[in-house]
């Protein structure tokens, strides 16, 4: 990731450049959405670098789009706010109908449409999505969706939503993940239809909502795919996710590196820059080793994911090692940075609020660990 397509990055840093530290933080006191950036990265095509030509996309691939979310917040950025603009239409261009392709994928493009929310967290379901309790239910030519999403990102930002619903119980079906679906909801006019979207106030500026839907009528032609296999179309997307998410982290870690390897040889303190000493070196030495060492994961899998193989694993790995390395790189630079390192004007802190998340979301650490335990090494099953 670190090299690849330096045209792109290039372009990525220029745009980034409009939006420098004070604007991240006066968002991020006020918990804003960030609006004009979103717009430029729309007007300049990146959000739509997954969508094929045939579509009015850039038709690239995964490694492009990590570039460009790495970069994001390489810069002092963050991606959070339309990293799913990117890949969330992956759901409908591998499942939908020609229909919904032709309708959504080109206003998607041209930056008419927004797809950026998914809506699968429950209060009371947790990780356990098969425990998902919103439900959709047929009538005549429409469903009846009623139930409550938590964390769902975006949904006051975008115009679509994709939700997963139970169409049949859960013990119904074979598996207790069998009997999910997913559905295009169009926020537009549901919103004084059944749907009410909350805002959910955060550690972090992420516009994430509770979402709750009140017998709310969707068109069966919105369904998405089939009946019941809402959950594999699910994990279909889920290596995208991961990968790029892991970019985001790469991309926090070297921008915490490059601020405490700054620092460290500016700041005098005993009557010499604080970078001389070992004590101060190493931790800034070794969040770069392990951030070099992630990347290289999160390539394995841009490299597998583009080629169409199987990643299951390499993208959960870069996910866990980048996540953990931008952990450890926002801790080093805080503690290199001392006092000034919990000064808003530093960024410092808000990028470590930031970068704490992907520990937790869109998947969390145990999580992973238990994917790989059980998948990879065949270890017994847990739960
Ligand atoms: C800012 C933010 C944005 C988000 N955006 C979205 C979004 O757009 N759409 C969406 O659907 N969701 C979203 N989420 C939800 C996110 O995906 C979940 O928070 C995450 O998957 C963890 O689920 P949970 O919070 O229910 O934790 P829980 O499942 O309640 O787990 C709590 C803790 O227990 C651990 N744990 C649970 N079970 C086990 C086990 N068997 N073994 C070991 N440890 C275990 C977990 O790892 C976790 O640390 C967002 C969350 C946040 C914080």
């Amino acid at each position: 990731m670190s090299d690849s397509h330096p045209e792109i990055r290039e372009s990525v840093r220029a745009l980034c450049q409009d939006f420098p530290g004070e604007y991240w933080r006066a968002l991020d006191r006020e918990r804003a959405y960030p609006s004009e950036f979103v717009k430029a990265l729309t007007d300049a095509g990146f959000l739509a670098v997954l969508i094929p030509e045939e579509y009015g996309g850039s038709g690239l691939g995964l490694s492009e789009a990590a570039a460009i979310l790495g970069e994001i917040h390489k810069s002092g950025g963050n991606g959070g706010a339309c990293h799913a603009q990117i890949y969330m239409m992956g759901t409908v261009l591998r499942h939908g109908s020609d229909e919904q392709k032709n309708e959504i994928l080109p206003k998607i493009a041209a930056g008419e449409l927004r797809l950026q929310a998914f809506g699968v967290t429950e209060p009371t379901s947790g990780t356990d999505t098969s425990r998902i309790r919103t439900t959709a239910e047929r009538d005549g030519d429409d469903y009846i969706i009623n139930g409550q999403k938590v964390w769902t990102s975006r949904a006051e930002h975008s115009d679509l939503m994709l939700v997963l619903a139970r169409t049949q119980p859960r013990d119904e079906g074979e598996k207790p993940h069998d009997g999910m679906s997913v559905f295009i909801i169009d926020m537009r006019d549901a919103k004084d239809r059944g749907l009410t979207i909350k805002p959910l106030r955060a550690m972090i500026n992420h516009a994430t909502t509770e979402v709750f839907f009140d017998d709310l009528r969707v068109p069966a032609r919105n369904l998405v795919g089939e009946e019941g296999k809402g959950f594999r179309y699910l994990l279909d997307g889920l290596n995208a996710e991961r990968i790029l998410i892991a970019a985001e982290a790469i991309g926090d870690a070297r921008w915490f590196i490059a601020k405490a390897t700054a620092y460290a040889g500016e700041r005098r303190v005993f009557d010499r820059p604080i970078g001389e000493n070992q004590g101060i070196q190493f931790p800034i030495a070794r969040a770069h080793v392990r951030t070099e060492a992630a990347d290289l994961m999160v390539e394995k899998a841009i490299g597998l994911f583009d080629a169409g193989q199987p990643c299951g694993a390499e993208a959960n790995m870069a996910k866990l090692l980048a996540a953990d390395a931008s952990w450890e790189a926002a801790d080093m630079c805080l503690q290199t940075h001392g006092g000034f390192g919990f000064a808003e004007e530093y960024d410092i802190e808000r990028k470590f609020r930031e970068t704490r998340l992907f520990q937790v979301a869109p998947i969390s650490t145990n999580l992973i660990l238990s994917y790989i335990a059980e998948h990879v090494l065949g270890l017994p099953r847990s739960f």
